[in-house]
């Protein structure tokens, strides 16, 4: 393997941390009882809160995001309770199902893995549920499987339309700092995210984003054990309850760092607009790939409505098996590491070794993108996969 040169891990999560992430990292432990950490924690949740568009409340958790999907489900069911899952792809269908095993009684709304939620759909099935037996609509922003990215302002206004008091959980672990995201204008109950994606910061961080209703909602959920309950860390008197514990010291000074770049530096709609632009400069250079000599590959984007397509990364099809040995080819050779293809087909099938994954979330910029399309040129010429010209060219020009 080729190791000289920086590598770029373009797989969606963990992402590139940036040298400051990592440099205010390297430090010797804080104190945990007094000074600065605690000084840096209401500037911190003020950025967190900013970050999701949100005035409510923010809890962190030492966790991954499967973590903070259990924080989220644990203060809001009861075993017994019912639940709509919107599921447009793996993750969807993670989060179904961490909440079945707490003993949910799981609706399934699934759209498949190249479509969008319907909201129409939505609105039917809560239309239907006459009891109100359904307390939580539970969806993904932008599910990082397929790289499709749901409506969310839609779907909160098909449960208006439903006339239904659902409270609805989106999960942004993939999109937030990446993909626009307003959690109070979009009327979004609760969400949840973690570090490593968007954030910029290694993985470790859980996030839970509530406002009153759900706050309210909790109060009788029956699965709120002492460490996962999110009031003493909404609200904490004293510093260890904001952590349950030991607080994440080092990855709290990482995080600060991410948030001073995305948040006071280059500023969140800022951020929304370069990952939109890099986004649509992998859009156009697999377009292009597609055409002519691509189509005998099966090159092509897996989600066909630009407007559904997630900024933060992008699925890609290629004719089996060759988007596996692509990706073999760009990590040997050329320093950059693409995603796997994830639950795009049943394991085993052949069929699942078709599809790969390319991340442009978090630190980013053009050339780092440019230099990964570049890569898969050039690993589509050293293997002999056909693809149709111009791409590079067509990626420039959406950069320029
Ligand atoms: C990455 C991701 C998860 C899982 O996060 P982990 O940190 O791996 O547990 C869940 N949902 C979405 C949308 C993701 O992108």
């Amino acid at each position: 393997m080729n190791l000289t040169g920086r590598q770029y891990l373009a797989i969606p999560g963990p992402s590139v941390v940036p040298d400051r992430v990592l440099n205010a990292m390297h430090r010797a432990s804080p104190d945990i009882y007094t000074g600065e950490l605690h000084e840096m924690m209401p500037g911190l949740c003020e950025d967190l809160k900013q970050v999701a568009r949100t005035t409510h409340h923010v809890a962190i958790y030492v966790a991954n995001g499967h973590g903070a999907w259990e924080a989220a489900n644990t203060n809001l069911f009861s075993p017994g309770d019912h639940a709509l899952a919107l599921v447009t792809g793996r993750f969807g269908e993670g989060w179904a199902q961490s909440a079945e095993a707490l003993g949910v009684t799981m609706q399934r709304l699934d759209f498949g893995r190249r479509s969008p939620v319907d909201p129409d759909e939505v609105a039917r099935a809560l239309g239907e549920d006459r009891g109100e037996r359904i307390s939580v609509v539970l969806m993904t922003h932008a599910d990082t499987a397929t790289s499709v990215r749901n409506d969310v302002a839609a779907v909160r206004a098909a449960i208006d339309r439903a006339g239904h008091p659902a409270l609805l959980a989106v999960d942004c672990i993939a999109s937030l700092g990446c993909d626009r995201f307003e959690m109070d204008a979009w009327g979004v109950d609760v969400m949840v995210s973690a570090s490593q994606k968007g954030m910029m910061t290694p993985p470790g961080l859980g996030f839970v984003w509530l406002n009153e209703k759900a706050r309210q909602a909790s109060a009788g959920a029956r699965w709120r054990t002492p460490y996962w309950d999110w009031t003493p860390r909404i609200e904490a008197k004293q510093f260890y309850q904001r952590f349950g514990g030991t607080a994440p010291t080092h990855h709290l000074y990482g995080l600060r760092a991410a948030l001073d770049m995305l948040v006071r530096e280059e500023g969140i709609e800022a951020a929304w607009s370069r990952h939109e632009r890099l986004a649509r400069a992998v859009w156009s250079a697999f377009e292009a790939w597609g055409d002519g000599d691509g189509e005998a590959a099966g090159i092509g984007l897996n989600i066909a409505d630009p407007a559904f397509r997630s900024h933060a990364v992008t699925t890609v099809k290629m004719a089996s098996p060759r988007a596996t040995q692509l990706r073999e080819w760009t990590k040997a050779n050329a320093g950059v590491t693409l995603g796997i293809g994830l639950g795009m087909a049943p394991e085993g099938d052949p069929a699942a070794d078709g599809f790969m994954r390319i991340a442009h979330m978090g630190h980013v910029n053009t050339h780092m993108v440019l230099g990964a399309l570049g890569a898969i040129e050039a690993g589509m010429t050293a293997l002999g996969i056909p693809h149709g010209v111009g791409a590079l060219s067509r990626a420039a020009e959406a950069l320029a």
